[in-house]
């Protein structure tokens, strides 16, 4: 059994070293070489929801078989709908929710479902849990992604002395994160995992045992490393830094230059479509793989937002799967497409920034009547550079905002829960809201606060959602 599983491994990893290099030709493509690509995936993917899947028969009923397929006229479909509409949405009827499951449930290392599918469930840090399924050729084409990923970071292994990994992250296979490295590992790095809710403490030292050449983290973990390197208790010098997960301030992207004297490749992943971003080696943003999923910026009404200005939420059509087709699913992602290319040539858009999560906007009562909306930029802005905060939390609920804060070994916790509250009400009030109640609960760590995948939410609203839903 295991000579078979190490066999199928190593099949499925030539397979996807073989397309990684296929997607990395598609640097050299001109825009027009990639919009034909897909235009012809798209129709592709359609026509098979359309004719598998009980769920897109029905929504694509009005699409005739030589109507041609238009984007921007297919239903959006969002994480809720997916869910509640599993069995119907997949191409496989043997799949159903409870069946996948109880399969997640009970899985231990990178399992297949019924002999050819990998199971993931999304953290659950936007709201609702998500299960998604991914065959073996869909499977490949992730991998694939995140080979080109390795290429674009100049990640490559070395032999005989192995290249050290260290990669902080979800530390159970029913994340993608975990199935990704455990699919591809056959020995070729020395790896040390270590869950992002691990204390900081217990992070540094085995850090620094290990002495990684190559460090990934979540955004929120880099940072707290990125302190303790200026600090001068985490003593690494990785040659290259990746990150992914959160909204990178500009503020972390400083802290991990001046830490390390690198700049970190930040990843855009989902537990959706894979690895659906990265920055190339001018770091001069994201680059959206639009070979492998066609991307909308849009505002609430989903209607197109031009390059530059960010959109209330990101449109997602997976070029990739057909188990479970996902045609313009619904990213609750705050982007902004960058208005130039990059220098480096690329024919993939550059995501200029990600704005944060739109479920992270606080509806506050506003000054002048009726409420305001305060984006989790205007938060970040707010309590940015305020000596010793190592993690915030904002906690919305009757009696106000709560704003949970841990501090870094030596600060002054009055000083800063001071700073934290001024600053935050002052903000506050400049976005129109009322002066509301803040109060500051210091704690040791909030480490304790990430979900099941490990990510961190920085915003939690306790009230019910305004039910703003537009027509
Ligand atoms: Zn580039």
């Amino acid at each position: 059994m295991a000579t078979t599983d190490r066999a199928r491994r190593l099949a499925e990893i030539a397979g996807a070293m073989r397309l990684a290099r296929e997607l990395i030709g598609h640097d050299r493509w001109t825009e027009d070489q990639l919009a034909a690509h897909q235009r012809r995936r798209l129709e592709q993917v359609v026509r098979h929801a359309a004719a598998s899947s009980p769920f897109y028969r029905e929504r694509l009923a009005g699409l005739g078989p030589t109507d041609p397929v238009e984007l921007g006229q297919l239903p959006t479909v969002d994480k809720a709908t997916v869910m509640d509409r599993f069995d119907d949405l997949v191409t496989d009827r043997r799949l159903t929710l409870a069946a996948v499951e109880a399969h997640l449930d009970g899985l231990t290392g990178d399992d297949l479902l019924l002999g050819r599918y990998r199971a993931m469930a999304t953290g659950g840090s936007t709201g609702r849990k998500g299960v998604f399924v991914a065959d073996r050729p869909e499977w490949r084409q992730y991998l694939g992604g995140f080979l080109r990923w390795n290429h674009y970071m100049g990640l490559k292994p070395r032999l005989p002395r192995r290249l050290r990994i260290a990669s902080i992250a979800a530390a159970r296979p029913l994340h993608m994160s975990y199935r990704m490295a455990a699919s591809i590992d056959v020995g070729l790095y020395r790896v040390l995992r270590l869950e992002a809710a691990t204390p900081p403490a217990a992070m540094v030292e085995a850090l620094n045992r290990h002495q990684p050449e190559f460090l990934y983290a979540y955004g929120s973990v880099l940072g707290l490393l990125a302190a303790e390197q200026l600090e001068g208790r985490l003593r690494i010098s990785p040659a290259i830094i990746a990150s992914s997960g959160e909204t990178h301030t500009d503020e972390l992207r400083d802290a991990i230059r001046s830490a390390w004297g690198t700049s970190s490749f930040e990843l855009y992943g989902m537990t959706e479509a894979g690895i659906i971003g990265s920055h190339c080696e001018r770091h001069t943003g994201i680059h959206l793989f639009e070979d492998q999923a066609i991307f909308e910026v849009v505002d609430e009404r989903d209607r197109p937002v031009p390059a530059g200005q960010a959109g209330h939420k990101l449109l997602v059509t997976n070029l990739v799967t057909r188990t479970q087709p996902l045609l313009r699913y619904e990213v609750s992602d705050m982007v902004a497409v960058a208005p130039e290319g990059c220098p480096c040539g690329r024919p993939f858009r550059l995501l200029a920034g990600i704005e944060g999560r739109n479920d992270d906007i606080l509806h506050l009562p506003a000054a002048a009547g009726g409420t305001t909306a305060v984006h989790p930029l205007a938060l970040r802005t707010a309590l940015a550079g305020i000596p010793g905060l190592a993690q915030y939390k904002v906690v919305q609920d009757r009696d106000g905002l709560h704003v949970r804060v841990a501090l870094r070994p030596g600060a002054d916790p009055a000083d800063a829960a001071h700073l934290v509250a001024t600053r935050l009400a002052a903000k506050l009030t400049a976005q129109g809201a009322t002066r509301p109640a803040i109060e500051v609960e210091l704690r040791d760590t909030l480490q304790d606060e990430r979900d099941t995948a490990g990510k961190f939410k920085l915003v939690e609203s306790r009230l019910p959602r305004p039910t703003a839903r537009v027509p």
